[in-house]
């Protein structure tokens, strides 16, 4: 069984993918306390890989894409799950802190890194060696070894729009980055 959250249709709202529609697939829990997090990652619902598949299905159409979201995925995605998903012709993203290994195969990988964030309890050591994308959350830190870190794409995002202004000076100077912002929140869909 999986500690589900929530599974929702939607656009993605962040990164490389911005505007793109993805079934969100919200599983429940996560291994750090970050003090900006706006998520509700509580586990409510033990779903079977096959329940989670007929849900996708039903809300999804025919979309193809899938987020594996929470929470941090990677204490509940593994390889049976990917495999199911996968071979009912799924894309599969994930959006991870980092700190723990994935299952093979996952299409894009979103890193999202809390180990230099202030105020986070738990261990936010990141161990994973690459990504396609890092989105890092913007708290005027010194963010630029995450700006060298193996990734495709390397997005800068505002903390929950607060500080969207600063983001963009940041970025002015510091032309590596890109500009992430939550789309979803401007247009106030999920
Ligand atoms: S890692 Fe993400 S989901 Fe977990 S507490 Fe931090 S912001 Fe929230």
């Amino acid at each position: 069984m999986y500690q589900v959250n929530e599974i929702f249709y939607s656009l993605q709202g962040e990164g490389f993918w911005t505007g793109t529609a993805m079934v969100f697939v919200r599983l429940g829990g996560c291994n750090l306390r970050c003090p900006f997090c706006d998520t509700d990652h509580s586990a409510r619902t033990p779903m079977t890989a096959a329940a989670i598949l007929t849900e996708v299905r039903r809300i999804g159409g025919a979309v193809r894409r899938i987020c594996l979201t929470g929470g941090e995925p990677s204490l509940q995605v593994d390889p049976a799950l990917v495999e199911l998903l996968h071979g009912a012709g799924y894309v599969l993203h994930i959006e991870t802190n980092g700190t723990r290994n994935l299952p093979q195969g996952i299409d894009w990988v979103t890193l999202s890194p809390k180990e230099d964030a202030a105020g986070v309890q738990g261990n936010g050591r990141v161990v994973l060696e690459h990504a396609d994308e890092v989105k890092l959350v913007f708290l005027g830190t010194d963010v630029e070894r995450w700006a060298s870190f193996p990734a495709t794409w390397h997005f800068l995002q505002p903390c929950s729009c607060a500080n969207t202004d600063e983001t963009i000076h940041y970025i002015q100077a510091h032309p590596h980055w890109r500009l992430s912002l939550q789309a979803h929140k401007y247009l106030s869909i999920r």
